[in-house]
């Protein structure tokens, strides 16, 4: 470990079969250094030192490029392909996510903003289709990072979805929406409750299953959000 700036860098030697010392950034965000035998520690880190500047920059600009490689969104496992320009656009296709950014913003932050724009939409035109026919009445529906939970509602109607159900099927994001809903008629997860949901939802147990067996892919996706 090595500190540059008040921050740690961590990096890793390999000794080859070469003349010349070369310092790489990996993707990984890790600095290793390639060197031939019987180069001292002592000597590594003073190159280190002295090449500080450039080894921060390139382990910024990985930051800002982001780890995401590749994402489950709406139940698929996509591609994430960047690409640099002037604009912010993201367009999905069938396996590959496009993400064109003008450099200077942070990739996941940028996907996290689509997958709220998009998450929002699916789930507004869901509330629109039950609402009526459940005879509800809701008051705000906002998308958030939660840390833990899919959805809540509150006492006083205002609804809130995990932005990370983005990575779930669509009928598994219309059981958890049908869930906070019915949670407007019932707030607890009494029998009542789940006849309730059972009624709007009648496959609910199956969905709650994918849940439980994927919710920790769609917990780990954005963890850096
Ligand atoms: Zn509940």
């Amino acid at each position: 470990m090595l500190s540059i700036n008040n921050k740690d860098i961590s990096f890793t030697v390999r000794v080859m079969k070469r003349k010349t010392i070369a310092i790489m950034v990996l993707s990984t965000g890790i600095v290793e250094v390639r060197c031939p035998k019987g180069v001292s520690n002592k000597y590594i880190e003073e190159l280190l030192k002295k090449k500080s500047q450039w080894i921060l920059k390139n382990i910024e600009d990985i930051n800002r490029g982001g780890k995401l490689e590749e994402v489950l969104f709406l139940g698929k496992y996509k591609k994430i392909h960047k690409i640099e320009g002037k604009e912010n656009l993201i367009s999905v296709e069938n396996s590959i996510i496009n993400i064109q950014y003008n450099g200077k913003i942070n990739i996941e932050e940028l996907f996290t903003n689509y997958s709220k724009e998009k998450l929002r939409h699916i789930v507004v035109e869901i509330i629109n289709n039950y609402k009526d026919i459940m005879g509800i009445n809701f008051n705000k529906v906002a998308m958030k990072n939660i840390k833990t939970r899919w959805g809540s509602c509150s006492s006083k109607g205002n609804l809130n979805f995990n932005v990370k159900l983005i990575g779930a099927p669509l009928d598994v994001i219309e059981y958890v929406v049908i869930h906070e809903l019915c949670h407007l008629i019932h707030m607890n997860h009494s029998k009542e409750f789940w006849r309730e949901v059972s009624k709007y939802c009648p496959g609910h147990k199956e969905k709650s299953h994918w849940l439980k067996v994927n919710g920790h892919i769609l917990m780990n996706m954005f963890s850096n959000i």
